[in-house]
């Protein structure tokens, strides 16, 4: 990537510049969306929200803690990598120095000293990383590896750890469309290509991946593999991690290529270590993945249900049948009213309750209708009512765009977040309504009425994922405020047979229930293993191992 724009180590200009994300906000600015008067009403009569003090910082008014690189260190820097491909300027900082959760976003919302990585640095080739790696351990500066900057677990934020500074490690460089081979269904795609690039890429052989996270549009290959993502098509095409045949990493103590074969009984899968790895044990430099032919065809219909509970047990057979949906996902009874408020009527028909589920079916026409026709006997069987196409279109058409709302809610004074886990089918019920009770407890308790709706986001055959959406009016401080309700769900999460995360990953966040989440030996497992590959511990220190 040539730099558009230079700047001295310190200067204020972006040399490195990013795609259009708003700093302090999700995505492209010129999609944000305002809330209009009557939302804004209908958050203060039914919430109590009322508007946030303040305005947000400009970008330009944010002071950033002073990077602790010194000229000499810079240089180092540069010697590796390139003086274009080195930036200690504040413009280039910023963008760096968080993901894209609440806290994030709130947090860059402040006018108190901010804290940012102390250099960016975009490596070419894996030796530049290598020989980075080496030169931070020596000088004892820690690395944060950054694809697309849209973690929301705080795996991006700038600690250092016992160490004196630290890099983010941009990896947008890695590009390329390595290989494609046709026969086998096999591409290597660089870790720093992004979602639409991909499909871009693929799509001029005649191929897609079909990995479709709410946060595509900004999120990179390397990251996906890094935090396990998990995308909207996750019936038909499996998580990322699934679809993930080998993978290449550079690592202080060395670089792996691992995935000799679609299968192999030699020994644990290594591949495994990297996989959810966040940054911590070494830099994911190229993914080779599993892709398929673009579908010819798509095939969408929504159904209701008369409840959450029917709706799910109607998924599980779908799953558990193998009837093949590409996307299958069911709102609790809250998520649908609210859908419903905004759309009123749904395919033409008057829904006035219960729980919207959305089905979408791709292949060959024949494959795809095959698929319609087995999934809806099922969803027929089990209870549910056909709403015909237009409202999974309006799904699938609006999908990407949700984030946007989150902005302007926070903009209007409410708080707004999400959170998801997974559990067994037989314990899906209990899971759901500890959560929900925990979330609004939580929020009870700081004197403020809630919305908490909920989906189920993935299913399994033997069980499925249920994502959480919370809006409420911000009390006092409202970072405070989250970190309350954070900790009251996560326990109540933990407590009750879910996972502390089914797809946004650990980071710094969720660290704190790692220990119940894989016990006391699995932690040090974990350790060994980071001992083994990053002796100095410089790579994203603070992050996923408790
Ligand atoms: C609005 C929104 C919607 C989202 N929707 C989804 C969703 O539907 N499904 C889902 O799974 N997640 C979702 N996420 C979470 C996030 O997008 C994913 O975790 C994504 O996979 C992160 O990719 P990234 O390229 O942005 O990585 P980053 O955010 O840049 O990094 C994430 C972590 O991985 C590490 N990392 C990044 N690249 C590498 C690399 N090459 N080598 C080693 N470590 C690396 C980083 O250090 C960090 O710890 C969403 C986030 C937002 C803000």
């Amino acid at each position: 990537m040539a730099p558009e724009t230079q700047a001295g180590p310190g200067g204020t200009a972006a040399a490195l510049p990013l795609p259009p994300m708003t700093w302090d906000a999700w995505g492209d600015p010129a999609l944000a969306k305002p809330l209009s008067d009557d939302i804004k009403g209908l958050l203060a009569a039914a919430l109590g929200v009322s508007p946030a003090d303040g305005t947000r910082p400009t970008a330009d008014e944010v002071v950033l803690r002073p990077s602790a690189l010194g000229p000499e260190d810079v240089a180092a820097l540069a010697a590796v990598v390139g003086p274009e491909h080195v930036s200690t300027a504040d413009a280039d900082r910023l963008p760096r120095s968080g993901g894209k959760s609440t806290p994030d976003l709130l947090r860059r919302r402040s006018r108190d000293p901010q804290d940012a990585p102390d250099a960016v640095v975009l490596p070419g080739s894996e030796e530049e990383i290598a020989a980075l790696l080496a030169l931070c351990a020596e000088r004892r500066i820690a690395v944060v590896p950054f694809g697309g900057g849209t973690s929301v677990v705080g795996g991006l934020d700038p600690l250092r750890g016992p160490l004196t500074a630290v890099l983010s490690l941009d990896l947008r460089r890695f590009d390329r469309l390595e290989h494609l081979d046709a026969v086998s269904g096999e591409a290597v795609l660089g870790a720093g290509v992004t979602g639409p690039r991909a499909e871009e890429l693929l799509s001029a052989h005649g191929f897609e991946l079909g990995h479709y996270p709410q946060s595509f549009r900004f999120a990179t290959v390397g990251g996906f593999a890094a935090t396990r993502s998990s995308g909207q098509d996750s019936a038909g095409y499996g998580r990322f991690d699934e679809m993930v045949r080998g993978l290449r990493v550079v690592t202080p103590a060395g670089t792996l290529d691992l995935g000799r074969a679609p299968a192999s009984a030699a020994g644990p899968d290594l591949r495994e270590l990297f996989l959810g790895s966040e940054g911590v044990f070494g830099v994911i430099t190229a993914v080779r993945l599993r892709v398929h032919p673009v579908p010819a065809v798509k095939i969408h219909e929504a159904w209701s249900f008369p409840d959450f509970a029917t709706g799910a047990t109607a998924l599980r057979e779908v799953e558990q049948q193998g009837t093949g949906p590409t996307v299958i996902r069911l709102s609790d009874e809250s998520e649908t009213m609210i859908n419903l408020a905004m759309t009123e009527k749904i395919g033409g028909e008057q829904v006035t309750g219960g729980c919207l589920a959305v089905t979408v079916f791709e292949g060959t026409e024949e494959q795809a209708e095959a698929r319609h026709e087995r999934t809806r006997a099922v969803l027929l069987a089990a209870g549910g009512t056909p709403l015909g196409a237009e409202p999974a279109r309006a799904w699938e058409h609006g999908r990407f765009n949700a984030p946007y709302l989150r902005d302007a809610l926070l903009d209007a004074g409410a708080l707004c977040e999400t959170l998801e886990t997974a559990t067994d089918w037989a314990n899906l019920g209990r899971l759901k309504s500890a959560a929900t009770e925990a979330l609004q407890g939580a929020l009870t308790a700081s004197g403020t009425a809630s919305l908490v709706l909920c989906h189920i986001s993935h299913v399994y055959p033997t069980g499925a994922s249920l994502y959480f959406t919370v809006v409420a009016a911000q009390q006092g401080e409202p970072l405070a405020q989250w970190a309350q309700v954070k900790r009251a769900v996560s326990d109540a999460i933990m407590a009750n047979g879910g996972t502390i995360t089914h797809h946004h990953a650990v980071g710094a966040d969720h660290r704190p229930w790692m220990g119940a989440e894989v016990g006391e030996v699995g932690v040090r497992i974990l350790r060994a293993v980071k001992d083994a590959l990053d002796p100095a511990g410089i790579l994203n220190p603070g992050k996923l191992i408790p």
